[in-house]
């Protein structure tokens, strides 16, 4: 009776939210040594940026239902 190997968890691309990293840059394993994430998760505007990127839309203003009256 053989056991199946366990598959490897994705690594997630922290630039692209959602997405799985795909080694798109030079000489990486994944995003702990990417050059990109690191110079992004180390600026304070380009980190809030990104975290600006993944929250959720709110609706627009002048949607219904969002001025108090329906
Ligand atoms: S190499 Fe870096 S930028 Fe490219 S997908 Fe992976 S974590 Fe994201």
């Amino acid at each position: 009776m053989g056991t199946r190997p366990k598959a490897r968890p994705e690594a997630r691309c922290p630039i692209r939210p959602g997405e799985p990293c795909t080694l798109c840059q030079l000489d990486v394993t994944g995003p702990q040594d990417c050059g990109l994430v690191y110079l992004v998760m180390h600026d304070d505007e380009l980190r809030e940026g990104l975290h600006r990127m993944s929250a959720p839309t709110p609706p627009p203003a002048d949607a219904p239902g969002t001025d108090g009256r329906s």
